[in-house]
């Protein structure tokens, strides 16, 4: 079945867990996918069968988004081969948690690296294609609930998260006048393969729905802030926590 209106969205991070969530919840949706991973793998493969059984077109990208220039040079052949995306979902992110008395440098590097300049080296060079496209358009950034509140252990990724959020909401008013929309969702404790049963064990009893959320509950957020009736809405931050922030 071919998509209904020919929109795609590239989804970074999209193997697995959030990001494979949106990917498939975009595919129903009727959205041509770009799925992406850091590398090809097992995980990537099933995605894009998945994505493809719901009947979207879909096609693969891999880089490493700490990689600056191989991300420009792999994202701009992309889009001259098959036109600019009118949706990005900035989503590919790691964690490292250890408190901030013993946290190596390494460990700060790798997380700002690869959640903070990620979004750099990935929006940066598509910015002035969707522009010019002139057809308005999308960016959903994965934000973390981390980011607004700091959470212990998470020094180096309460910082990237916060980061990302200011980083959403100033290039959302660089972009308004075009009709593209800079949103950021913000999950709280999501099950995918980032969460241990060690962190969901302590968490639990501070979330007030005592429960850890589904992928496809942040990708229900992330479809509605991609669609037409989403139009209106930038510059914000939706918070999917179970009401752990409040
Ligand atoms: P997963 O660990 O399940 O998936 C991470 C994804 O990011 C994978 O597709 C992985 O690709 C990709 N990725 C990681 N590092 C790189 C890199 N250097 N280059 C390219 N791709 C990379 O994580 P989640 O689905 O849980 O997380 C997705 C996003 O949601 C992240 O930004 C995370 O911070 C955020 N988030 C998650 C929460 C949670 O509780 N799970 C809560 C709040 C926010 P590959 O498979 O190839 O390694």
């Amino acid at each position: 079945m071919p998509s209904e209106h020919h929109k795609t969205v590239l989804i970074t991070g999209s193997s697995r867990g959030i990001g494979r969530a949106c990917a498939l919840r975009l595919a129903q949706d009727g959205y041509d996918i770009v799925l992406h991973g850091k590398s090809m793998s097992p995980a990537l493969e099933e995605t894009q069968a998945l994505v493809k059984e719901a009947g979207a077109n879909v096609r693969v990208l891999t880089f490493d988004i700490r990689n600056r220039e191989s991300v420009r040079k792999i994202l701009t052949e992309d889009i001259e081969t098959h036109g600019m995306y009118w949706g990005l979902v900035v989503n590919a992110g790691i964690s490292h948690d250890v408190t901030f008395a013993g946290m190596e440098p390494e460990v700060w590097d790798e997380v700002i690296e690869t959640n903070l300049q990620g979004f750099y080296n990935v929006v940066q060079p598509l910015v002035m294609p969707m522009v010019r496209a002139r057809k308005g358009g999308r960016i959903v950034t994965v934000s973390s609930i981390s980011g607004v509140m700091g959470n212990r252990g998470q020094v180096n990724y309460s910082a990237a998260k916060a980061a990302l959020i200011g980083a959403t909401k100033a290039l959302a008013l660089e972009l308004a006048s075009r009709r593209i929309t800079v949103n950021a969702v913000a999950p709280g404790l999501i099950q995918t393969d980032m969460v241990d049963d060690f962190v969901t064990e302590h968490a639990l009893p501070l979330i007030p729905m005592k429960r850890v959320g589904q992928p496809h509950e942040v990708a229900g957020a992330v479809a509605f802030l991609m669609s037409d009736e989403a139009g209106y809405i930038t510059r914000s931050v939706i918070e999917i926590d179970g009401g752990l922030h409040g």
